[in-house]
């Protein structure tokens, strides 16, 4: 492994590999390897498949690199690094294998870049290069002894955002006395409080007060935070007062192919390409968009099966549609109507916080059981 690693460097032409640390991760992620000292760092991903990168953080905020290999499985795996690395994490997300890297100093990622297999060496290989800025100040070396007694980070908390629908100018649907922009407010910040008492999760709100949000501004907040979770929520209307009842929506096939339309207009995914074929970051990203929609569908379930004996479901409660808020591709995503403004008992329901709570504690566990689900289907 030693003798790979070198090679490889020598090849790239890194000046000093002065320690290595390799760690075996299961998966399309093969394995997480380190070297360089104080000053530079070079982080090679060994990989089953080619992959493309997504810089979510760049060391400039926090010292703090975290790239998103997209479309690529992996099981959470943790290491101490040496000099410019301190530590390493990484972890599943919806839109593929995550690496976090918390950096000794100020540092930033000078280059990255794939290498097919070449040279002996038989797999892809997903190469990021760190470097001090210039002033930084000085890394201690630690020694080998004093690395293996750091301490392991904890695994990196899930991020969860939670779209209250509506706000604003935009009331969205009436009651007899409740405005829907109210409520699902009131039970976004319910849901963010029972979330965080946990200790799991880390909360994004698209809006924590009575504000206009436009609807791809919503989504974008859920891909600056590279959720691992998109959950809208909103308060049916209907013209028979008798409809009652939650519903849970997904996106639709057809709504997905608005969804590659609205992505590729826009610069976020395109720039975070780096395979020099671009055929193959279309292949990728549609792969990652089947991956995401089969990750809505299946948290979209577990959230009828938790809320039912909860709060009452409309028949067939599973809905696809194209909602525009659903359409951040790489983040599972469902829409969730609490119950029905029109209908008495559901407004009384769900203006009344104890009525309310029903249904957040139900999106709770349906959360939890989703990413139980999701880390025991990667540790398989
Ligand atoms: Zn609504």
């Amino acid at each position: 492994m030693r003798v790979l690693l070198v090679a490889v460097a020598a090849i790239l032409g890194l000046a000093a590999v002065a320690a290595s640390h390799a760690a075996t991760v299961a998966a399309d992620l093969l394995r997480v390897r380190l070297g360089g000292d104080g000053s530079q760092a070079r982080i090679v991903i060994d990989l089953d498949h080619a992959a493309t990168g997504k810089v979510i953080a760049d060391g400039s905020a926090d010292r703090r690199v975290i790239v998103v290999l997209q479309g690529v499985s992996a099981v959470t795996a943790q290491g101490a690094g040496s000099g410019l690395v301190k530590t390493w994490v990484v972890d599943q997300t919806g839109a593929g294998a995550r690496l976090r890297i918390d950096l000794a100093t100020d540092a930033t990622i000078k280059r990255r870049f794939l290498l097919p297999p070449a040279d002996g060496v038989d797999h892809y290989r997903y190469v990021i290069d760190v470097a001090a800025a210039p002033g930084a100040p000085p890394v201690k070396v630690v020694k080998p002894r004093e690395v293996a007694a750091l301490r392991a980070p904890l695994p990196l908390k899930k991020v969860v955002v939670i779209d209250a629908g509506h706000g604003g100018h935009d009331p969205g649907a009436h009651g007899v006395q409740a405005i829907e922009k109210d409520i699902n407010l009131a039970a976004a910040l319910a849901l963010k409080a029972r979330l965080e008492r946990t200790g799991r999760y880390k909360v994004v709100l698209t809006r924590d007060a009575d504000v206009y949000v436009p609807l791809d501004d919503r989504v974008r907040v859920a891909q600056r935070a590279d959720a691992d979770l998109f959950i809208s929520l909103h308060s049916d209307s209907g013209a028979e007062a008798g409809l009652r009842g939650a519903s849970v929506y997904t996106l639709s096939d057809k709504a997905f192919a608005r969804a590659t339309r609205f992505v590729k207009a826009d610069d976020w995914y395109m720039r975070a390409s780096l395979a020099s074929d671009p055929g193959v970051s279309d292949i990728l990203f549609d792969l990652t968009q089947r991956a995401t929609k089969n990750r809505s569908a299946t948290f979209a379930e577990t959230l009828v099966t938790n809320l039912d004996g909860h709060a009452p479901l409309l028949r067939r409660s599973h809905r696809s549609a194209g909602f525009m808020v659903l359409l951040a591709p790489d983040v599972p995503a469902v829409l969730l109507e609490m119950g029905f403004l029109s209908n008495p008992q559901d407004e009384q329901r769900l203006r009344d916080a104890d009525g309310r709570s029903e249904i957040v504690d139900a999106v709770a566990r349906s959360i939890d059981d989703y990413f139980g689900q999701t880390t025991k289907l990667a540790a398989r």
